[in-house]
């Protein structure tokens, strides 16, 4: 398997004004290929330090991928320093510049004489074209005479070069376009399949421990990924056609279904509250959420799901006492005696909205958000939920610890609210 080297080339990276999304996108590509990626390295806007760079990435990858530096102004160089380091001309690309021309008619702006110099490319390299942009890249399958010019290492050894825009949406689309499809065709037989099994309720080196006889497969592999407050497995096959890959898949999908029951929620782009959606669905039920704490949090989480309005009917969020007794009901007792937080106004505040009357299923939240208001008896990360039907109450408690941050206890808060309506869902459909 071929090895790649991610570059970066921008000042504006190093200065850390734009953060580099392209070396992420391009290293979970990179990975759904199956090629390995060892280094990435950044590189300011600068001939010499860019060639240095070049110098080290050809020594020890096969693949270099460079993003940035592709534009028209004097400080975008990568087409340059490549051409200058394997020591060939820059021809200019008719065709290119036909596709510039017809870009800015069509915007009707004036072309800069500037931006000719996009039309360049070293001799021997081909387009990587940009359908989202002015600025095509190049691939390049550079000759071991090349190499040996250069001074690489290992000259004899096969290499090619790719050349990316540093603009985020360019890059993909010529990812999408050409390049991923080229790579395939270049590095790797046949074609790849992967589906990714997202889990909640289980941290990643505990799923790794449970599947780590998976984790070592090579077809289909298996990898972990943590996101935040969830988990997700990967799993990759590798055949001549895609149903190929699925068939080699779905042993090993089985077995992790089986494994993790339910605490694996969704596939792909599922999302807690997606999945939430689909159940109530299914079963015909509405919810309605009560908020101190998460601030709507939730409700904008299950509101996010386009068509939610089939099954979300109304959400509070009340934070003053008044509210919470006018609107939800909430006993003055309940909240003289034992305070917002407690698992007393939780229940009064899921019984209060169903009693409103627009839900089957009425789940609350109040907690302590932090970073202010904790007290040793209830301390910042302290979260009371209830949920309610017209026959049954589930009540709990979260102790999500004080160092977590408001935005953080307010988002994993809503995980485990929405993971409580799941897993009732989950186990009272039928
Ligand atoms: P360039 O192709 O170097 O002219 O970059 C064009 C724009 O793309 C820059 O102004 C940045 O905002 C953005 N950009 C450049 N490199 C990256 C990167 N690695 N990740 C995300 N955005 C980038
Ligand atoms: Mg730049």
């Amino acid at each position: 398997m071929p090895v790649a080297e991610v570059l970066s080339v921008g000042t504006e990276l190093l200065l850390g004004q734009v953060l580099d999304t392209n070396c992420q996108f391009l290293a979970v590509e990179l990975a759904k290929l199956g090629i390995d990626c060892f280094f990435r390295t950044t590189v300011g806007d600068n001939k010499q330090r860019i060639k240095e760079a070049l110098q080290t990435a050809f020594n020890r990858a096969d693949v270099v991928i460079t993003t940035g530096g592709l534009g028209p102004t004097a400080d975008d160089l990568t087409t340059e320093c490549l051409a200058e380091f394997f020591q060939v001309e820059q021809v200019f690309d008719d065709q290119v510049w036909a596709h510039i021309q017809e870009l800015f008619k069509h915007r009707n702006f004036p072309l800069p004489e500037s931006n000719r110099k996009q039309a360049l490319r070293p001799l021997g390299a081909q387009i990587l074209p940009n359908p989202a942009g002015t600025a095509p890249g190049i691939i390049w399958h550079v000759s071991p005479e090349l190499l040996k010019k250069a001074s690489v290492a290992n000259p004899e050894k096969d290499r090619c070069v790719l050349t990316f825009p540093g603009v985020p949406r360019e890059l993909k689309a010529m990812w999408a376009d050409t390049a991923f499809a080229y790579l395939l065709k270049r590095y790797t037989s046949g074609t790849m399949w992967s589906i990714e099994l997202k889990h909640y309720g289980i941290g990643e080196s505990a799923l790794a421990e449970q599947y780590a006889h998976l984790l070592e497969g090579s077809n289909p592999t298996v990898a972990p990924y943590a996101g935040t407050g969830e988990c997700r497995l990967r799993v990759t096959a590798k055949a001549d056609t895609i149903d190929g890959a699925k068939i080699i898949a779905q042993p090993i999908v089985d077995e992790i279904l089986a494994g993790s029951g339910q605490r694996c929620y969704g596939f792909d782009n599922d999302t807690l509250e997606s999945v939430v959606g689909e159940l109530l669905v299914k079963g015909g039920y509405r919810l309605s959420v009560a908020e101190s704490c998460t601030g709507g949090l939730l409700s904008q989480r299950l509101t996010d799901i386009a068509g939610s309005s089939r099954y979300i009917t109304l959400n509070v969020v009340s934070y003053a006492y008044e509210a919470k007794v006018g609107l939800l009901g909430v006993s003055p007792v309940t909240l003289e005696k034992y305070g917002a937080v407690s698992p007393e106004c939780a229940e009064e505040m899921a019984r209060g909205m169903l009693k409103l009357g627009y839900a089957d299923i009425a789940l609350s939240v109040t907690g302590v958000a932090g970073p202010a208001g904790g007290t040793e008896a209830k301390p910042v990360g302290l979260v009371y939920m209830a949920l309610v039907t017209k026959d049954q109450c589930i009540p709990r408690t979260l102790q999500l610890g004080s160092k977590a941050g408001r935005s953080e206890i307010r988002f994993r808060t809503t995980n485990e609210a929405l993971n409580m309506v799941r897993l009732f869902l989950l186990n009272n459909l039928k």
